[in-house]
């Protein structure tokens, strides 16, 4: 349902991207790993068309999202997405923060409350709808974010290193609770990260990048049993 085609990217003389092929089922959990540098939020960038493509294309089902000289508006994409610093308005309720997600949606006004504080329930938030980001701990931003990426039930989930703000104890219960919330939600999803623990928890399906390519994909146990490179099998932490 998500088909990366042949994509590429530059920036300068730097191939950010460079014939970026990748296909995702329905329902799955897509994690890109790979180092500081490879490409990936380049990716996820031009998937939540932040970001514009120098050639290929990116769908979500029929539709065309990216391709070379055009984009789909993000407001019209269908997507939400869960940044690394967790981008809220310093200057909004959390309430506010989430309900911002559902400006463009065709939810009626009068029952845009009720999701809000529904969506913020789930996260376990429930009793923080008024009051303001910087009065949470990171763990609580962060979902708040999370909160305000499956507000408007997205068909697509994009998370950029969402963890990695968080100490290894958090680090561990959110993992649970993202690869729970985006199972139930029924989204398929994208998600970056350079640890190899991460990854083989929350993947159905593995995409290793290095330097703008993706040199393997597949499900955890076979990039784990079967490293096609040496670069893949150092980089998920088995001896090459
Ligand atoms: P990290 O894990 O550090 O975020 P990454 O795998 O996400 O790394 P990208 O951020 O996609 O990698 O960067 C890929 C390459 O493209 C890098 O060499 C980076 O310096 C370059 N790049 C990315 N964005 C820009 C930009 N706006 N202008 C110039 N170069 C860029």
């Amino acid at each position: 349902e998500v088909e990366i085609s042949g994509v590429s990217r530059s920036f300068g003389s730097v191939a950010a991207l460079d014939d970026v092929s990748l296909a995702i089922e329905p329902g799955q959990i897509a994690v890109l790993l790979g180092p500081s540098g490879s490409g990936k939020t380049t990716l996820l960038r031009a998937v939540a068309g932040i970001e514009t493509v120098d050639a290929g294309t990116i769908r979500l089902g029929e539709r065309v999202l990216s391709r070379r000289g055009s984009t789909t508006s993000a407001d019209r994409r269908d997507l939400g997405m869960v940044f690394q610093d967790y981008a809220l308005w310093p200057h909004m309720t959390v309430r506010d923060n989430v309900a911002f997600a559902l400006r463009r949606t065709r939810i009626p006004i009068a029952d845009r409350r009720a999701r809000v504080d529904e969506v913020l329930g789930r996260v376990g938030l429930g009793e923080h709808g008024p009051r303001y980001p910087n009065e949470l701990s990171g763990g609580q931003q962060q979902r708040v974010a999370l909160a305000r990426a499956i507000v408007a039930n997205p068909s697509l989930l994009l998370f950029d290193e969402p963890l990695s703000n968080l100490d290894a104890d958090l680090r561990e219960r959110m993992r649970v609770e993202i690869s729970t919330l985006v199972r139930e939600s029924g989204a398929t999803a994208i998600y970056i990260t350079h640890d190899q623990s991460e990854a083989f928890a929350l993947a159905d399906v593995i995409a290793v990048v290095e330097a703008g390519r993706i040199v393997q994909v597949g499900s955890p146990e076979s990039i784990f049993s079967h490293p096609a490179t040496p670069f893949v099998a150092r980089f998920t932490g088995i001896s090459g």
